[in-house]
């Protein structure tokens, strides 16, 4: 969302234990939160079902899944290999405490957006949902990530506000402060999925596909300094900061998602890559 909220830098975040498997047991970054992407390592001729449903495996082994924001029910993963030998593994969410603060006496009309504001909303988040419906073969998801710009944190993934004690929509980012023109980096490998200049909230909105259904959003930005189609390495420059759309004033926002399901950045920075 558009805002900084400075009181969020004092939010306190959750020590994350990384430790590669390797055990017999599917091999995972250990890292259950909710929130979290998850990334794991077969051998490449097994077919992995999540919850009933086939997920892509890579050339290498490679796949990912995660766990939203609010998940409470365990996650079933079966590894199946060529002779028809299953493997189950239940993963269970870890629950986490999100930063809550509650406004109380807001005025009506900015609890209110217009009728045209919502129609424009709308269609612009049907055009990031198509974009993150792409389940490409790039296995970028799986080498790790980089923070895309050096600015202080300002905003974390899952916060949320009570207006007149009516929930908003929880803060899906990873927000940096940042001025306008600043360079914005690929956090990993992939192609540019996607450029808008204009959305009405989120304004110049870049997504880049790391592979698997795993994407970056960026919003509020400047400029772009690629196509939609063109290879991205990581930490190459790809946009500027700014503050189109909604926002109080620039800095970068940060969103991963896995699909349509919001992930938590500041958990992507820690996943190191299964050997
Ligand atoms: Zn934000």
């Amino acid at each position: 969302m558009a805002k900084t909220f400075s009181s969020l830098i004092s939010a306190t975040f959750i020590c994350v234990l990384m430790l590669s498997t390797t055990s017999a047991h599917a091999q995972l970054t250990k890292q259950f939160f909710q929130g979290a992407l998850i990334v794991g390592k077969t051998a490449p001729e097994n077919k992995v079902m999540l919850n009933g449903k086939a997920i892509k495996v890579s050339a290498n082994g490679d796949y990912a899944l995660g766990f939203s924001r609010d998940e409470k029910n365990n996650s079933e993963l079966v590894i199946i290999s060529p002779n028809g030998q299953r493997e189950k593994t239940t993963l269970t969410p870890l629950k986490r405490e999100y930063n809550i603060q509650k406004v109380e006496g807001i005025a009506k009309k900015i609890m209110n957006p217009n009728k045209k504001a919502n129609i424009r909303a709308g269609e612009d988040n049907k055009k990031i949902s198509a974009a993150r419906t792409v389940d490409s073969d790039l296995t970028a998801f799986a080498q790790g990530f980089v923070a895309p710009i050096d600015g202080i944190i300002t905003g974390i993934y899952g916060s949320q506000r009570y207006y007149n004690g009516v929930p908003k929509r929880p803060h899906y980012g990873l927000d940096y402060a940042g001025k306008k023109g600043d360079p914005v980096k690929s956090p990993a490998d992939g192609i540019i999925l996607m450029y808008v200049p204009d959305m009405f909230y989120s304004g110049g909105t870049m997504i880049i596909d790391h592979g698997h259904g795993v994407s970056s959003t960026f919003l509020h930005l400047s400029d772009s300094y690629v196509k939609v189609g063109d290879k991205v390495n990581k930490g190459q420059l790809v946009a500027a900061v700014g503050s189109s759309g909604r926002a109080t004033g620039p800095h970068l926002d940060w969103r991963i998602n896995w699909f349509n399901m919001k992930l938590d950045p500041a958990l992507v920075l820690k996943l190191k890559p299964l050997k």
